[in-house]
């Protein structure tokens, strides 16, 4: 297990403020580079991860390093693979100690923002890390609780983060009473190798999601019906 504490992450303001839509040189855009500036200096985007071993797969499960995991999607997306790589990967609860009115909906939109690109940071930095330390090739990625909700249940949030002890204590990110991550830019999963080219989105049944990256795929929904 490894934890990255010491992420390298660029703030890049224009970038951001086109993102938020302000109007470069306006007061607003003054405010929004000043509240950057002050992020950058305490942000600490981070993440976790582990090569972990499967101990066995039966009708609908996976046991990783002795924890039981049930989804048939995930049976299915493992059936050829002995290696995996959880992983937690977050924003880093720093930045919300930017002094801001806790009632100001427009500058925990900007915060939003900021939080979002130091989670990018994060992810792209254990990605490369993985690419270049084990020599995976072509992955997938199934987080708990994207897709339909059986999918991969939610709820086993708490499986995933037992595969690390206590994931709070090693990058500071826990899980509320409904199994959602706290900072609420963190992502969780397991990375494997494979040939093949997995979305969540492709086992989900959501219409009109903005943040969809492929189509329903109703031949893949009933082949993990089918699946062991
Ligand atoms: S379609 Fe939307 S809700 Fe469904 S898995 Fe994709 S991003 Fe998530």
């Amino acid at each position: 297990m490894e934890a990255l504490t010491d992420v390298p992450f660029l703030l890049n303001t224009n970038a951001l403020l086109k993102s938020a839509r302000l109007e470069p040189g306006s007061d607003e855009a003054k405010e929004f580079a000043a509240f950057v500036d002050a992020a950058r200096e305490v942000a600490r985007p981070k993440a976790l991860y582990k090569e972990s071993y499967i101990d066995a797969k039966g009708d609908g499960t996976v046991v990783i390093d002795g924890v039981a995991f049930t989804s048939r999607a995930l049976r299915k997306n493992l059936d050829a693979v002995e290696r995996v790589f959880p992983y937690v990967v977050t924003c880093g609860n720093e930045a919300d100690t930017v002094p801001m009115p806790h009632d100001d909906y427009l500058k925990g939109f900007w915060l939003d923002g900021i939080k979002a690109a130091l989670l990018g940071a994060a992810r792209k930095h254990l990605h490369s890390l993985l690419e270049h330390k084990y020599r995976l090739g072509k992955t997938a990625v199934m987080n708990p609780g994207a897709g339909d909700a059986d999918v991969w249940p939610i709820e086993q949030q708490v499986q995933l983060f037992s595969l690390f002890g206590s994931v709070e204590e090693l990058i500071g990110v826990r899980l509320t009473d409904s199994f959602l991550m706290v900072p609420n830019k963190s992502v969780s999963g397991i990375r494997f190798a494979s040939e093949v080219d997995f979305e969540s989105c492709r086992l989900c049944h959501r219409e009109n999601c903005p943040g969809r990256r492929a189509a329903f795929d109703k031949a893949l929904w009933d082949s993990v019906q089918e699946s062991p």
